[in-house]
């Protein structure tokens, strides 16, 4: 099939034919690997394998810096920073396998430091820059820092005071300092350089450890996830079939490298497959990032729900204003996407926005929305092929698998593809509890239907439980987004001795709406007309804002808290 834009054949033209011919021993030989046959390392695929052909001078990262202006790094200038990056931590003595953090807004020393600690072998880990110093002390210990590099206001700010209990932390690079402060407190400049510009991978086998990533921490305490440089595997293979990354393009993800999404896709894939990605320095700004889709001619653009209801609140028509005709795919992760955003897409820029689901866990994605495929608004979309999902019912650690269509269970992964994690850092009887048998537990609940689309239902620890019925928050919600007053929804069950639990629901009130007993009563008479009075809320709060994380997850545990007067939980990633 060939997109209505552009015209451009799709790496996916046939998913039932892709998917039965799959095997990730070809996915290897669409890779180069490291010359000699020395192995598998991430940044001989992102950068040094284009460095040696015609794509060398080909624009891989361009910066747009908070005053617009914009740095470019080619192919062939980023393999010179990267490798001068490893030789300043051979240069300090650092272990392979040892773990450097960053902690930076996305800036291009974030960049050279992820992909040359890569090319060294050490562990890389990013911390999103607006942690406070707490979360940042839990994630530097947790992960057994190293050497962290920042810059010299996060670290005055931020990271000083913690200096005393970081005893194994040997090294902080500041990328802005011109000078060397201490023996310890070095400056990002001078050390690269004193540094070589040649580097030679040494031998990685697939499996050595490469990156480290927090999660999301939606559901408590934030885990430490593992992941080997075999996960390039799929950074790859997603980057063909998912994102249809075509030479020529320009990409832009907008997440920050401190989730997932920001190093796999905001870093990794799309240098893999030799493209340019724009990477945008200011933090969410309406205007500013339709003016950035336009000016720079992005083709691709993958995003997340919190941005897109966002951009969907401002109530203008974009393809009226800007022109936008390159743009050719809209993605988004990290939250249910309703049925009204995707086709809020399709009335505003002419093309559906392309849900797809994954977890830091599986270090890339699993479930989408297929260019080539009939999309089915609010469904996650069908298995990335190579990948097996299924829907099980697990009762005393015994798995079954649920065959029936349309019912709700445990969306679980047959494990043993590339990119799943090898672990939880320091918590190995948490990682053993997420497999049994051949199969791993993401802690989600869906529903497949006849045609194989997968249906995101809720997390399993947000699942309520009323009168006999699993209600899932993401239902819910959808359907009282639908009603013209409400602009944010989000539900929860609060325990009620006769029913279990009953769904409460807190809104946000579209601008100009009376937060009063009339309009709770409109909205509650619209949500039992339309999910039936088993499933509607019986209560309903309006709230100002509602909690989320800082990548825009909503923070259901942390309402159903402050419901029941329970302790808050950890608010490391509260927004
Ligand atoms: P924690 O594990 O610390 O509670 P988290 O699960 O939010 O945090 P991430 O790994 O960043 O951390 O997020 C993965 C989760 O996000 C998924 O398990 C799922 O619940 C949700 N998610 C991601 N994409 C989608 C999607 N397209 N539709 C519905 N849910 C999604
Ligand atoms: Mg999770």
């Amino acid at each position: 099939m060939v997109s209505t834009k552009d015209k451009i054949e799709h790496h996916l033209s046939n998913y039932e034919k892709i998917k039965t011919s799959f095997s990730w021993e070809n996915v290897a030989k669409e890779l180069s690997g490291l010359p000699e046959g020395r192995g598998l390392n991430i940044a001989h695929e992102a950068i040094d394998k284009h460095a040696l052909t015609s794509q060398k001078n080909t624009i891989a990262l361009r910066f747009i810096k908070k005053d617009t202006n914009f740095r470019d790094f080619t192919y062939s200038e980023l393999k010179v920073q990267t490798s001068k990056f490893a030789n300043v931590l051979q240069n300090l003595g650092i272990q392979k396998g040892e773990c450097v953090f960053s902690l930076a807004g996305r800036i291009p020393e974030l960049y050279i430091t992820a992909l040359g600690t890569l090319k060294y072998t050490a562990v890389f880990c990013p911390l999103y820059s607006v942690f406070g110093p707490e979360p940042i002390f839990q994630r530097l210990s947790k992960g057994d820092a190293v050497v962290l590099v920042t810059t010299t206001a996060l670290f005055e700010k931020k990271v000083k005071p913690l200096l005393e209990r970081l005893p194994s932390l040997r090294y902080i690079i500041l990328t802005d300092s011109n000078e060397h402060v201490s023996d310890k407190i070095l400056s990002f400049t001078q050390l690269m350089e004193k540094a070589k510009d040649e580097f030679k991978i040494p031998e990685t086998n697939p499996e050595d450890p490469a990156l480290l990533h927090f999660t999301s921490g939606t559901t408590g305490m934030p885990k430490g996830v593992l992941h080997v440089h075999k996960a390039v595997y799929t950074h790859y293979i997603t980057g063909k079939y998912v994102l249809d990354f075509h030479q020529g393009d320009v990409f832009w993800c907008t997440a920050d490298p401190g989730w997932v999404t920001g190093t796999s896709y905001g870093i990794i894939a799309p240098l893999v497959h030799g493209i340019t990605s724009i990477i945008d320095e200011e933090e969410f700004d309406a205007t500013r990032w339709y003016s950035n889709l336009e000016k720079q001619k992005v083709t691709i653009w993958y995003t997340a729900p919190t941005a897109i209801r966002r951009l969907m609140r401002m109530n203008i028509k974009p393809i009226e204003i800007y022109n936008l005709e390159k743009l050719r795919l809209i993605l988004s992760v990290g939250e249910p996407l309703h049925a009204g955003a995707v086709i809020w897409g399709l009335e505003n820029f002419g093309i559906p926005i392309l849900d797809n689901w994954w977890q830091t866990e599986t270090g890339g994605i699993m479930i989408a929305n297929y260019p080539s495929m009939n999309i089915q608004p609010g469904s996650m979309g069908k298995p990335l092929p190579g990948i097996e999902v299924a829907i099980a019912e697990i009762t005393d650690n015994q798995i079954k698998l649920i065959t029936e269509p349309n019912t709700q269970g445990h969306l679980v992964l047959k494990k043993g593809f590339p990119s799943l994690f090898r672990g939880y850092l320091h918590d190995e009887e948490r990682f053993k509890k997420c497999f049994i048998g051949d199969w791993y537990l993401s802690g989600d609940l869906a529903k497949m239907d006849s045609a194989g689309y997968f249906w995101f239902v809720g997390r399993a620890d947000d699942i309520i439980k009323t009168s006999g019925h699993m209600v899932g928050p993401f239902e819910v919600e959808s359907t009282l987004m639908k009603h013209p007053s409400v602009s944010e929804a989000a539900v929860i069950g609060k325990p009620e001795p006769t029913i279990g639990e009953l769904v409460k629901a807190f809104l946000v009130l579209k601008a100009n709406i009376n937060p009063n007993e009339e309009t709770k009563m409109d909205i509650m008479a619209f949500a039992r007309r339309e999910m039936g009075p088993a499933v509607a809320p019986k209560e309903i709060e309006f709230v100002a804002t509602i909690p989320k994380t800082r990548s825009g997850k909503i923070l259901r545990r942390l309402l159903k808290a402050r419901e029941l007067g329970l302790p808050e939980g950890d608010l490391s990633t509260l927004e």
